[in-house]
């Protein structure tokens, strides 16, 4: 049951319990009206008897409100027990009133009426059918009491106008439950247009979002795994600029539909934004995720799309991240963000193709002293901060750390030089967490005094790190980044061989995914003008042993970079 729902089902269960009680205050002033006028035709006959009742049946009567109060208005059972409960409740009812009705006169009552309380409020409770039964039974009910009370000779009156009554409460029940009926389709057909993503028919993005909360509370309870799959297509602007939107929409149509036939019936497809799509997965394993993701990229590279021979790889294919809760993420939140990175590696990796979600924190959490885990936690909150700020630093890090891999390799670093670099590489813009989002991704140039708050980011970042005692050594990364070899850098005007060996290595790789990648400030440059400007800039700005190193890297990775 959605929120919706499950307002709805507790308003309506504040007015039948309501209604509820209502008649059972009825019902306590009949049997008193009964007991205390002395009425010794129908009750028993000793004054002690009488007593006993009259103490007795006011605290049942209010035992029993108590129970009926709690049990419907508070929702505390799982809707598993409420259908039980609420049938006990309704034959509670039904049996009360029909001692009532027996010891106010049997076929003889005025007070047939009483079970109308009944039918109507399970009607609205729980439907046509279960009404009609209760109308059904109480109809017998009045009924056999006419006839087992019949007078032996007259014509039986009491039956002719019970006939008339039982007629009442099956008129009363069909359409009142008829009513119900319609109104609940209803609501279900408002509900799948709120659901539903017009264009594709997938859900939309505001149920994908409920629903992750959904699942990811059940995996949480019954400890299981939730899996999410985020899936984009590939150049897909450049398709719509080619096409126009019309013929666009066509695809994200056939994709949608793609996805769906690619994934099992129990997963969750949603359109989570202009052309990305999302799957929740629940009770799967990262194993399993990884499978059907690899299938969906599988069958969109095989379907043939109209118009996809122009596309810059020659077709229409899909990038696509996967994440798996409670493994990689601890929460809703941290799934959709870490599937989302692992997209964007995915895209990074030359696109159609399938990545799973790793941090280089958590591996760094691996090898280090467990006091200092806390605070590793928190610096990697604060990654995702800047990520979150500026999603150009995401990428940028990301492709800083990569390509810092393998220049370690070529520069035959030691293994802690080679973790020393990478984890420089992941943690060297985090003093930027200060720093305003309009000033990080200004177009324009920027003012002196924004300039000199951008320079005080190596020292802002050494602050940061410098009492995790594990990090120690990746400090002189972060500190010297910007320095120049020529001594023209910042923050030390450092030059040469006094600047870090590092520190000299990240400044190399750093500049030249600045210099390539879209910077909100400039434009891009080719592989082959950062190649050139690094060559230019060898001796001056960049140490030119490494620079040299780094451009023989790029050129030997070309085709998959
Ligand atoms: P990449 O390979 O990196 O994913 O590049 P891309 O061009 O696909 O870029 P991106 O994922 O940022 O996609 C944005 C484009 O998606 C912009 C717009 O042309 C297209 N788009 C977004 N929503 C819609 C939509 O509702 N209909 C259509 N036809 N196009 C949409
Ligand atoms: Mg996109
Ligand atoms: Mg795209």
């Amino acid at each position: 049951m959605n929120s919706v729902q499950i307002d709805k089902q507790k308003q309506i269960g504040d007015i039948v319990s309501t209604v509820k009680l209502a008649s059972l205050l009825f019902t306590g002033i009949i049997l008193f009206k009964y007991i205390f006028t002395g009425d010794t035709s129908q009750i028993g006959y000793q004054s002690l008897y009488y007593e006993m009742i009259s103490i007795l049946l006011p605290l049942l009567i209010l035992l029993f409100i108590y129970f009926v109060w709690t049990f419907s208005t508070k929702n505390k059972l799982s809707s598993k027990y409420d259908n039980i409960v609420n049938k006990g409740e309704t034959f509670l009812f039904i049996l009360l009133f029909s001692i009532i009705i027996y010891i106010s006169g049997a076929n003889e009552s005025n007070y047939k009426f009483l079970f109308l309380f009944i039918i109507i409020t399970t009607t609205i409770q729980s439907g046509m059918k279960h009404g009609m039964i209760t109308a059904i039974i109480s109809s017998i009910i009045i009924l056999s009491m006419d006839l087992v009370m019949m007078p032996a000779s007259e014509v039986n009156i009491y039956f002719e106008n019970d006939l008339i009554l039982a007629g009442i409460f099956i008129l009363t029940a069909w359409p009142l439950g008829f009513y119900v009926k319609i109104e609940g389709e209803h609501i279900k057909k408002l509900e799948d247009m709120v659901n539903f993503d017009g264009l594709t028919n997938v859900y939309n993005h505001r149920y994908f979002q409920d629903k992750l909360k959904e699942k990811i509370e059940i995996g949480r309870k019954e400890n299981k795994p939730v899996s999410m799959i985020f899936i984009d297509i590939d150049y897909f602007k450049h398709y719509n600029d080619l096409y126009g939107h019309q013929k666009g929409d066509n695809i994200l149509r056939e994709l949608a539909e793609i996805v769906t036939k690619s994934v099992r019936e129990k997963d969750v497809v949603a359109r989570y934004g202009g052309e990305e799509f999302a799957v929740i997965l629940e009770d799967t394993t990262e194993r399993e995720t990884l499978e059907i993701a690899e299938r969906i990229r599988a069958n969109v590279e095989e379907t043939y799309f109209d118009g996809e021979e122009n596309q810059p790889k020659g077709k229409i294919t899909a990038s696509i991240g996967i994440s798996v809760f409670p493994d990689k993420a601890k929460d809703e939140l941290e799934l959709i963000k870490s599937a989302d990175d692992a997209l964007y590696r995915a895209k990074f990796f030359n696109k159609n193709r399938v990545e799973t979600y790793t941090s280089i924190l958590d591996d760094l959490k691996k090898n280090i002293d467990d006091k200092d885990i806390e605070l590793v936690t928190s610096i990697k909150t604060l990654i995702s901060i800047i990520n979150a700020k500026d999603r150009y630093t995401y990428s940028h890090v990301e492709r800083v750390v990569i390509y810092s891999r393998l220049l370690a390799d070529k520069l035959k670093l030691s293994e802690i030089d080679k973790s020393n670099l990478i984890y420089g590489a992941y943690m060297h813009d985090i003093g930027k967490i200060n720093i305003p989002k309009e000033i990080l991704v200004k177009r324009m140039k920027l003012e002196k005094e924004e300039w000199e708050e951008l320079k005080q980011h190596p020292d802002n970042g050494v602050e940061i790190i410098k009492s995790v005692e594990s990090l120690k050594d990746v400090i002189p990364l972060i500190k010297h980044h910007h320095e120049r070899y020529d001594g023209k850098g910042y923050p030390n005007g450092l030059s040469g061989e006094e600047i870090p060996y590092l520190a000299r290595v990240l400044t190399v790789v750093d500049s030249f995914d600045a210099m390539t990648s879209n910077r909100p400030y400039n434009r891009r440059k080719s592989y082959e003008e950062g190649i050139e400007e690094l060559r230019k800039c060898s001796g001056a700005q960049f140490d030119p042993e490494i620079a040299k190193a780094f451009i023989e890297v790029i050129e030997s990775n070309a085709a998959f970079l």
